[in-house]
């Protein structure tokens, strides 16, 4: 089975890895020189809309998929007649645009945050009235990992906020007070067949996300989870992995986002559930069995951002993975995953590692 992936990224090279593993065979497309996918298989460095890199890729792959969230879904679907591209770029498209995943969030019963589309200084001052302060707000489109975003906290704050966003389209979500975060990562293969992974916990410093732990032991969460992502799944002809980001508040939770791809918050599956969220992506968009995940231990992961750590000493429970990134402030450059016997061993693994750990702190309050 040969595999195109659009984007050659840490995503393309876990799930280029996954697949030799399954004796698939991967080639990639990608923009930037020596992508960390390049060790997986071969990479053309074009633009992921470039018309003639993505028929190439058609032509030679027996599906297409893509590792990242901001390929022009008009590309992806210039080549859908030719070959299958999953997950359908209509569900990407939804993905791309934060007013159309919200609408689409209300038309499935999946609760939210109170949100306003903002076009104007008008409709600022209205999302002000309707919201109340404060207000979070964010570029409907190319928004990931907290950028394009501005948190307004005060009337004062009004004219900078349009200043730095107006100009994009815009929307004002309602400040969570949450009490976490978590996340349900989902697939479902082209036969429609739909399998869950437990709820994972994150924590998120600056939009950033710094560490998971999984499962969530919470039955009740954990079954409402399940509820919505299948409503998702099914809803948008899904094929593929999809993650969905929640805030918790006390029994409930509230959607913010989807990402119809592998994801961040389930990188602890690797070594944490058989099959991890790569296998179970390769296995859905070549409309192979799903296995249901079966848990390994106490997972947790620690993304490595800004800088490597060095003369780093790990424990026996202990992944490193280095997606060989040059260092760079904010930037995802490796993760460490541990297993524990217990929720309370791995709890202890993860707080040691975070010690040893340097951190480059990442900017904050970045717009676009
Ligand atoms: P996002 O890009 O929407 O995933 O936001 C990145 C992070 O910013 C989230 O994981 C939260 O930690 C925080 N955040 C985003 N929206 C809100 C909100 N409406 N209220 C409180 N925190 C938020």
């Amino acid at each position: 089975m040969r595999i195109g992936i659009i984007g050659a990224g840490q995503l393309g090279q876990m799930l280029g890895f996954a697949a030799r593993n399954l004796g698939m065979q991967c080639q990639f497309i990608d923009p930037t020189p020596n992508p960390p996918a390049a060790v997986c298989g071969p990479v053309t460095q074009a633009a992921f809309d470039d018309s003639d890199a993505l028929a190439r890729l058609a032509a030679s792959c027996d599906v297409v998929t893509y590792e990242f969230e901001n390929v022009p879904v008009a590309a992806l679907q210039k080549i859908a007649d030719r070959v299958p591209v999953y997950p359908p770029p209509a569900a990407l498209g939804h993905a791309q645009d934060r007013l159309a995943e919200k609408q689409l969030f209300l038309q499935l019963d999946i609760p939210l945050a109170p949100f306003h589309r903002v076009d104007s200084p008008d409709d600022l001052e209205a999302a002000v009235a309707k919201l109340g302060l404060p207000l979070v707000l964010k570029t409907r489109r190319l928004g990931y990992d907290g950028k394009g975003q501005f948190v307004i906290r005060r009337p004062a704050d009004l004219p900078v906020a349009w200043q730095l966003c107006g100009g994009s389209e815009l929307i004002a979500e309602q400040w969570v007070n949450f009490d976490y975060e978590v996340s349900a990562i989902g697939a479902r293969n082209v036969s429609g067949q739909v399998i869950c992974y437990p709820l994972t916990r994150n924590e998120h410093a600056d939009g950033i996300l710094q560490t998971s732990v999984a499962p969530l032991q919470d039955t009740a969460l954990t079954s409402q989870a399940e509820h919505y992502i299948s409503a998702l799944l099914e809803h948008l002809d899904f094929v593929g992995v999809l993650a969905l980001e929640m805030f918790v508040l006390g029994e409930q939770l509230l959607a913010n986002e989807f990402a119809p791809r592998v994801h961040n918050s389930g990188h602890w599956s690797i070594e944490g559930a058989e099959p991890s969220q790569f296998t179970a992506h390769l296995l859905a968009i070549t409309d192979q069995s799903l296995p249901e995940p079966r848990l390994l231990g106490h997972a947790g992961m620690l993304n490595l951002i800004g800088t490597m750590p060095e003369n780093l000493r790990l424990p026996a429970e202990a992944t490193l993975h280095d997606y060989g990134k040059a260092s760079r402030p904010g930037r995802k450059l490796g993760h460490i995953t541990v297993i524990g016997d217990s929720a309370t061993a791995r709890d202890a693994l993860l707080a040691e590692l975070r010690e040893s750990v340097t951190e480059s702190i990442p900017v904050s309050g970045t717009v676009p």
